[in-house]
């Protein structure tokens, strides 16, 4: 009996966009009675360099792989998870148009295994994100034998899914437009934002070199689109976007990671995906490698004299970042599953010392209203308990460690519409929200008590920030007058700050040139780490602006390969 009326068929699936928006996938199946004989994406607005461009990205291997298999159940590229289902699902909508028995082609495939291995290189970079990509470029162009091992399908990490925005001062780009900046305006800044918890040496290191990270990259293929104000309370303006980047929007970092893959792969650069390390290998104190394992089974041995720990961060590694900042329970993130910080655990194992950070890069915003909270409202902003924390007028990133200090795990804001910005009008207006935890009312003591704040706490509050905004002055945290927006009815809405965790500021410690230290502070020999597995001396509670955390992976993966090569790093 045949298996399928033959034909063409199309089905439509919603995938990963850019800015978290889904993109629309389109997909042409071609049935004969018996078989799948053809499967195309006509249309998708994938991540470039995530679900689609690379060898190993959804969009170039899932089509081949349900026809080889004659199968639905084919498993997910992971670390692009969404891209993958969307495509499954379209081409299961359009299969399930020809009357096919659905059950058995949807039954899950296990993922391949490999036979084990043992293999021998000079320079192994486990992860290939941001700073191992970076690492894996510069140690081919000296020529080194060099292997990448990456637990997901596609490289990247989370600076693929990123805003894709890069930080320098002094470049050609903001001459282009008339602005004046140094790196000593950069470390001046920088320092200021770290409180006392920065390394002064490494902020040094990183603003005198920023400039020279970023043309680097731009060697390899990326392209800066334009500079742009973090804030427009933060002069001058020195963050760049990649192509297709503007204000605060995310998924452009494929375009720097895909540069730098693909540069790793002309110059003949190779990489192991789906296979994440398990333990570090270490004879008389020195790292010599390490054990990683295949996610369908099967055991990689690499023996390496330089190992280079570039896993990322620990931010999806909930139970861990929930312990450490309890305020930050519930909390949403982006990041790959992947980054749980197995390089940091194996790190330590191995006799690494660990950095446990005050904070994290952490922005509170409305999930059902992505924007408020991440542009420039502000509207009045109050804690959990209602009370005022922060000039509201500051980078996303200096409210949210002022919401991260109240040791509550939201924050609110709080209008009654007379603000000026498009996002929270349009939610003002509409009188609901996705979020049911987002509020109306027809009273301040009725959003008290849906908000679940004590009325006077927040009748006080708003109460004084009227009192100031009638002035036309904050006395209490200094906001410019024309951001002084009355709380004053008739109706009033609380948009519920959920705390939004991209970046975690704790890891192993490494000396200037990302050796990794131990206890005692002695190098461990044929360890370094780069990114957020040693984002020490780069942060103090306030992550001080988009850019530095893949400029400095960027920076220190590069100082790591330059390092192993023997080229001049100072
Ligand atoms: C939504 C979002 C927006 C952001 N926007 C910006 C921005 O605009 N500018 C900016 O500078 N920063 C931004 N960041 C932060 C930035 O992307 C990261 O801090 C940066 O990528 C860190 O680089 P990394 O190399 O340490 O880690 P990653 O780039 O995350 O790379 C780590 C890699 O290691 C792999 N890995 C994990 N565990 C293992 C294992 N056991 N074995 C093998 N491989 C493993 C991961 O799969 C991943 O590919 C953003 C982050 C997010 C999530």
């Amino acid at each position: 009996m045949a298996k399928f009326k033959p034909g063409v068929y199309k089905g439509k699936a919603y995938g990963n966009g850019y800015d978290s928006k889904p993109s629309t996938v389109i997909v042409q199946v071609t049935l004969s009675e018996d078989r799948i004989e053809d499967v195309k994406i006509l249309e998708h607005g994938e991540i470039k360099g995530v679900g689609w461009g690379l060898k190993t990205s959804p969009v170039e291997t899932l089509p081949g792989e349900i026809v080889k298999h004659q199968s639905l159940g084919v498993p997910p590229v992971i670390g692009a998870e969404k891209s993958s289902k969307a495509i499954i699902k379209a081409a299961t909508r359009a299969i399930s148009q020809s009357g096919a028995k659905m059950s058995a082609l949807t039954a899950p495939l296990p993922r391949p295994a490999h036979p084990d291995e043992e293999r021998s290189v000079d320079f192994l970079i486990l992860g290939g994100g941001a700073g191992g990509l970076a690492a894996g470029v510069q140690a081919r162009q000296a020529g080194a034998d060099v292997l990448i091992v990456e637990a997901a399908g596609v490289t990247g990490g989370s600076a693929a899914r990123s805003g894709g925005k890069l930080m320098a001062p002094g470049t050609k780009w903001q001459r282009a437009v008339g602005i004046y900046d140094s790196p000593d305006l950069l470390y001046k800044y920088m320092m200021e934002q770290g409180k006392g918890l920065v390394d002064p040496d490494k902020i040094r290191f990183f603003c005198d070199r920023a400039y020279e990270n970023l043309l680097w990259l731009e060697s390899c293929g990326w392209k800066c689109q334009d500079v742009e104000p973090i804030h427009e309370s933060i002069v001058p303006w020195r963050v760049y976007n990649s192509e297709g980047g503007s204000y605060m929007s995310a998924g452009q970092g494929g375009h720097i990671t895909y540069a730098m893959h693909s540069t790793y792969e002309k110059l003949g650069g190779e990489i192991v995906f789906e296979c994440a390390l398990k333990e570090l290998i270490v004879e008389d104190g020195a790292v010599k490698g390490a054990v990683c394992e295949y996610a369908g089974g099967g055991t990689l041995t690499v023996h390496a004299n330089n190992v280079l720990l570039a896993t990322g961060g620990f931010a999806a590694n909930r139970e861990k970042l929930e312990a450490l900042y309890p305020q930050m329970k519930g909390y949403f993130t982006d990041v790959p599953k992947t980054n749980v910080g197995k390089g940091i655990d194996e790190g330590i194992k191995a006799g690494a010392k660990e950095y446990v950070s005050p904070g994290v890069q952490v922005n509170y915003m409305s999930i059902s209203s992505a924007f408020i909270g991440i542009k420039e409202e502000a509207g009045l902003i109050v804690d959990a308990d209602g009370r005022r924390v922060v000039n509201e007028w500051s980078y996303q990133y200096v409210v949210g460690d002022a919401l991260m200090r109240t040791k509550k795990n939201h924050g609110w804001y709080v209008t009654s519409g007379k603000d000026k910005y498009a996002t929270v009008q349009a939610a003002f207006q509409a009188g609901k929200t996705s979020d049911p935890k987002d509020v109306y009312a027809d009273s301040l003591e009725e959003l008290a008590g849906k908000m679940g704040v004590d009325y006077a706490v927040l009748k006080a509050t708003v109460d004084r920030y009227n009192e100031l905004a009638a002035k036309g002055v904050d006395e209490d945290f200094g906001k410019p007058a024309e951001y002084l927006f009355p709380v004053d009815g008739p109706k009033y809405a609380a948009f519920y700050y959920t705390p939004c965790v991209t970046v975690t500021f704790g890891g192993l410690e490494t000396d200037l040139v990302g050796r990794v230290l131990d206890a005692g502070g002695k190098i461990i020999p044929g360890l370094y780490a780069t990114g957020e597995t040693a984002p020490k001396g780069m942060y103090g509670t306030i992550y001080p602006g988009c850019g530095t955390s893949i400029g400095a992976a960027v920076l220190w993966g590069r100082v790591a390969a330059k390092m192993v090569t023997g080229q001049a790093v100072l």
